[in-house]
C-alpha cells in the first residue's frame, strides 16, 4: 500500500516573514491530518525559508523540502545550492519542475545527475515530468513523458528508484486553472510511468514507486485525482499558499 504525499510547491513566494505566517496558519491542521502515518505532507518554500519554516514544524510529522539542488558538493558555483547543505535542513527535494526546464534551461541530463546527487545526500526526491501542450495535442504524451522517466532514473539501483516520487505535471495544467482529468491522469501515470519503470525495473518496483499528479489542484478537484487508483498524492502549487486549501487538498488524500 502507497503511502500518500501531498507537497506544497510555494514557488517563488513568501519571505521568510510570510512563511512564517503561512506555515503557522495551517501548522495544527496538517499536523493532526499526517499524525497517524495515513499520509504524508511536505512543505516546500524558497531556499531562504526552508530552515525557518524547519523550525516551525519541528516535532511534528510534517516534512520540509527544497525546490532545487545542484548536483556538485561544493566550490565555484555561484549561487548554487549544494545536497549536502540542503541535507542539513530539510528531508526532500523537488527536481526538474517544468518552471526549471523552461526557464533555467534544465535538461533531462541535468536531471538525472540532480536525482543521483540527491540521493547520494540522503535527500528524498520529488522528480517531476509531463509534457507540453503541443506534445499532448500532437498525441506524443507517452512518448515524451516515458522518455522523461527513463532519462532520470538511468544509473540508479532498483533500492534507490523506490525511494523516488515522481510528479506527473503536464505543463499545460500548471498554473493554468486547466487541470488534467483524474482518468487522463491515472492513465498516464498506470500506463506510461509505471511502465517504463516496469522496462526499467520490474513491476514490483513500479508498484512501489509513489507518483502524484500536478497542475491545478485545488480544493475542489482534489477528491477526483486522489480517488484514483494509480495516483499517490499532489504537488500543489497555488494553492498550497492559501491555508484553508493546502489543508482541504490533505484532507481529501486521507482514504
Ligand atoms: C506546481 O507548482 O508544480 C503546480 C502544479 O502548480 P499549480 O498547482 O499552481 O498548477
Amino acid at each position: 500500500m502507497r503511502v500518500p504525499i501531498i507537497a506544497g510547491n510555494w514557488k517563488m513566494n513568501k519571505t521568510i516573514a510570510e512563511a512564517r505566517e503561512l506555515t503557522t496558519a495551517m501548522r495544527d491542521d496538517l499536523a493532526r491530518l499526517a499524525a497517524d502515518g495515513q499520509i504524508e505532507i511536505i512543505l516546500c518554500p524558497p531556499f531562504l525559508a526552508v530552515p525557518e519554516v524547519g523550525t516551525l514544524v519541528k516535532g511534528t510529522p510534517i516534512r520540509v523540502g527544497a525546490q532545487n539542488l545542484f548536483w556538485e558538493t561544493k566550490g565555484a558555483f555561484t549561487g548554487e545550492v549544494a545536497p549536502g547543505m540542503l541535507a542539513e535542513v530539510c528531508e526532500y527535494v523537488i527536481i526538474g519542475h517544468s518552471e526549471r526546464r523552461q526557464y533555467f534551461g534544465e535538461s533531462d541530463e541535468h536531471v538525472n545527475k540532480k536525482l543521483h546527487a540527491a540521493l547520494a545526500n540522503q535527500l528524498k526526491p520529488i522528480v517531476c515530468v509531463g509534457e507540453n501542450l503541443a506534445q499532448n495535442e500532437a498525441g506524443k504524451t507517452g512518448e515524451v513523458v516515458g522518455a522523461q522517466v527513463r532519462a532520470a532514473f538511468a544509473g540508479l539501483s532498483d533500492a534507490q528508484a523506490r525511494g523516488v516520487v515522481i510528479a506527473y505535471e503536464p505543463i499545460w495544467a500548471i498554473g493554468t486553472g486547466k487541470a488534467a482529468s483524474g482518468a487522463g491522469a491515472n492513465a498516464v501515470i498506470g500506463l506510461t510511468i509505471r511502465g517504463a519503470l516496469a522496462d526499467l525495473y520490474d513491476e514490483a518496483t513500479a508498484q512501489a514507486v509513489r507518483v502524484q499528479y500536478g497542475g491545478s489542484v485545488n480544493a475542489k478537484n482534489a477528491a477526483e485525482f486522489l480517488a484514483q487508483a494509480e495516483i499517490d498524492g499532489a504537488l500543489v502549487g497555488g494553492a498550497s499558499l492559501v491555508a484553508a486549501d493546502f489543508v482541504a487538498i490533505c484532507k481529501a488524500a486521507v482514504r
